[in-house]
């Protein structure tokens, strides 16, 4: 469906639990966050409902989220009933890549298209320092079994000053060394993100071409959204970034979101959007929650605000979001 701002919103990001197997510290405090009820998630019919009315308005790609996608049971069906629904084209995952090792094989059966895997250091160290977690190795064990299953996957890195800015050429060796694409992806001052340092994608990309050479822009798209991408010489893979805080890309969003207790939000930056889960556990018909999503499509801010105060501006972390 066409926004007032001519976008075409064709993407919806669903974060299907707040829980967690780790704690990045750019995400959650350590102790973690408080994680909603059970009764207060939506259930996956109620998903499923709020996706078959985004469709008909034309929704044709999603992309499941958290906290932890995987952290919750079922998502594996949860994915077979989005690819049955009429004008949904793709259903995607992004993951921490722990719980990915033992249910990969089942999610690509029941239909997933693509995987992107978070992952910011190759240091095993550093990796227990950034998650505060473990289990490094079977994160590397999942990108292996992906390009075993041939399932497209990606690498979604944050480079952030404190934690991996001498890393980021290893990471990038990913991409030479196998057929996957690495996203350098600039951290967003939102929840704990607030109080660490990005690093540009102008520096990565000086940074780049210092160590490997030219930098070639991608002509053909490669993904749903806002990375540009480009190849080098003798990389298998290419190097994406999304740079949402030095570049405004908001005159091309596609997206919006649904948080594991069903906010419908509109744009990542702020609070603006609908509580759906009282309307669908009060029985909304079909045809009054579709137009309920069309009014709201046409609610979509024009653009973030990022580097300056904003009235309404989101309060809640990534994981509660979904990123
Ligand atoms: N747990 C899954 C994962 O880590 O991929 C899915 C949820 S996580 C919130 C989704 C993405 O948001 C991750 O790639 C993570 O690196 C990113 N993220 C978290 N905090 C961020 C921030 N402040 N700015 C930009 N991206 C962030
Ligand atoms: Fe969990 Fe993903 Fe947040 Fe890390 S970024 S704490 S893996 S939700």
């Amino acid at each position: 469906m066409i926004d007032l701002h001519n976008r075409n919103i064709d993407y919806l990001r669903i974060s299907v639990t707040d829980r967690c197997n780790l704690r990045c510290v750019y995400c959650m405090p350590a102790e973690g966050i408080e994680a909603c009820a059970h009764d207060e998630v939506l259930t996956y019919e109620e998903i499923l409902k709020v996706c078959r009315c985004a469709a008909a308005l034309g929704i044709c790609k999603i992309k499941l989220t958290g906290g932890e996608p995987l952290a919750r049971k079922g998502v594996a069906g949860l994915i077979r009933q989005l690819k049955e629904i009429d004008g949904i084209e793709q259903v995607t995952m992004t993951s921490n890549g722990v719980l990915l090792y033992e249910q990969l094989p089942a999610l690509v059966e029941a239909g997933l298209d693509a995987v992107n895997i978070s992952l910011d250091t190759l240091d095993p160290k550093r990796f227990e320092q950034i998650t505060r977690g473990q289990r490094f190795d079977t994160v590397l064990k999942s990108i292996d079994l992906a390009l075993q299953l041939g399932i497209r996957v990606k690498i979604n890195c944050l480079p952030v000053r404190e934690f991996n800015g001498d890393h980021l050429m290893q990471m990038a060796e990913l991409a030479h060394t196998r057929p996957i694409d690495v996203r350098f992806i600039e951290l967003m001052p939102i929840g704990y993100g607030k109080d660490l340092t990005p690093i540009p994608s102008s520096e990565i990309q000086e940074l780049l071409y210092r160590t490997y050479g030219e930098l070639t822009p991608c002509t053909q798209e490669l993904g749903n959204g806002p990375a540009s991408y480009f190849s080098l010489a003798g990389f298998q893979g290419n190097i994406g970034f999304i740079s949402a805080v030095s570049t405004c890309f908001c005159s091309n969003c596609n997206r919006i979101r649904l948080t594991s207790t069903g906010f419908l939000k509109l744009c990542l930056h702020y609070n603006k959007g609908i509580e759906l889960r009282d309307l669908l556990r009060g029985g909304i018909s079909d045809a009054d929650l579709t137009k309920l999503l069309r009014d709201a499509i046409l609610e979509k801010p024009t653009q973030h605000q990022f580097g300056s105060h904003i009235v309404d501006e989101e309060q809640h972390t990534m994981a509660e979001i979904g990123g």
